[in-house]
């Protein structure tokens, strides 16, 4: 690869985050089982998709949105019992993650993660030039909170984490925060609502604590780009001074109306989560039945390692059959594929078509 010379030298070095793939146009008109981006396979709430048939949103659309989101942050508050000025929205988890990188953790010292964990954390340190440093996991994937006592310049994990699947106990995040009482503790909690006790109710004693969360797996809503952070009101005011600096407008007159909607429908998260619980648990024993390795999960997606067959053989096999699953070419986990739970009915296309692989 040469380098450009338009482009800083910052910018030629820079490695992006690659998502999973998104079918599209000719490939995306024969059907495709879409296990590999830990989307939600069921179309979101009525109300939100309500919002979208209301007249007046096309009329709202020639003025600038809410900067900031008032709406949503008191609905988002209320739904948690906090204050607004304790919530922070943007255009994605993703953003908010950017924001909070560049708040809290451009210091001198180290940022720590996981050794295995979300693939966007590394990239950002490199687009805002913070070293970090990764403590190893055990055996079984869980994390080993000795590798955290270490002076930093914060602590970033997904809980659960991804795409390990595994979940860390609260009284371990207490420890991390009473570990770093001068530092920002930050839990990214994506897929907190396929189980797992989220560390939301740790805020008002924890100043250095922000949990982050996003609209894009549990709520079926991964194409609004809707993501927010809770935190005591010191760190918000943080975020939004670096927002301000950034863009005003980050989350449009569309999203906001349609988050509010989705996250005041608590009811329809709670039944969609636990269909999707209920598939996991039975891919699981299935997946075991095949002679599939499995790491218990509590998210919507689950790590399995083929026997026989090395997971890159499985991923293109099933690629060449329309279903997509996530492979990583990463030590300690390329020999498993990351399969994200589809409805029932995708999954058992899935099952099958991993038997005739195995067995043809
Ligand atoms: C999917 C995911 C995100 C990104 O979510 P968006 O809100 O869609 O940007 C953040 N963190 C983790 C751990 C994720 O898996």
């Amino acid at each position: 690869m040469s380098n450009n010379p338009f482009w800083s030298p910052e910018l030629n070095q820079l490695k992006a985050y690659v998502p999973g793939e998104q079918p599209i146009g000719k490939e995306a008109a024969s059907p495709v089982i879409k296990l590999n981006a830990n989307e939600n396979p069921y179309p979101p709430s009525p109300r939100a998709r309500a919002v979208l048939a209301d007249k007046s949103l096309i009329d709202s659309l020639r003025l600038y949105p809410d900067p900031q989101a008032s709406t949503l942050c008191k609905t988002i508050a209320n739904r948690y019992q906090l204050k607004s000025e304790q919530v922070f929205v943007g255009n994605g988890s993703d953003e908010v993650l950017a924001h909070s990188f560049y708040s809290f953790f451009k210091r001198p010292e180290p940022l720590l993660f996981p050794e295995i964990g979300y693939g966007f954390y590394p990239i950002y340190c490199q687009l805002y030039q913070i070293s970090h440093h990764s403590p190893a996991l055990r055996e079984d994937f869980t994390i080993d909170l000795a590798g955290y006592a270490r002076p930093a310049a914060g602590v970033i994990l997904a809980n659960p984490n991804a795409p390990t699947g595994k979940y860390l106990a609260l009284e371990k995040i207490v420890q991390l925060l009473q570990m770093h009482p001068d530092r920002v503790v930050i839990i990214d909690e994506a897929y907190i609502d396929f189980g797992g006790e989220s560390a939301i109710r740790l805020i008002p004693d924890y100043p250095n604590l922000l949990v982050i969360r996003t609209l894009s797996k549990s709520s079926g809503l991964a194409g609004l780009r809707l993501g927010y952070a809770l935190g005591q009101a010191h760190l918000i005011e943080g975020l939004e001074r670096t927002k301000n600096a950034f863009n005003p407008f980050p989350v449009d007159g569309i999203a906001q109306r349609v988050a509010t909607e989705a996250i005041a429908d608590q009811a329809w998260l709670e039944t969609h989560c636990a269909k999707i619980i209920a598939t996991r648990e039975r891919v699981c024993r299935q997946l075991a039945t095949l002679r599939f390795t499995i790491e218990p999960s509590l998210t919507n997606f689950v790590l399995a390692k083929p026997p026989e067959i090395s997971a890159q053989a499985l991923y293109l096999a099933l690629r060449q059959r329309n279903i997509l699953v996530r492979y990583f070419q990463q030590p300690r986990i390329d020999d498993y594929v990351r399969i994200t739970i589809g409805t029932d009915t995708e999954m058992d296309d899935f099952l099958r078509a991993c038997k005739d692989i195995l067995t043809g």
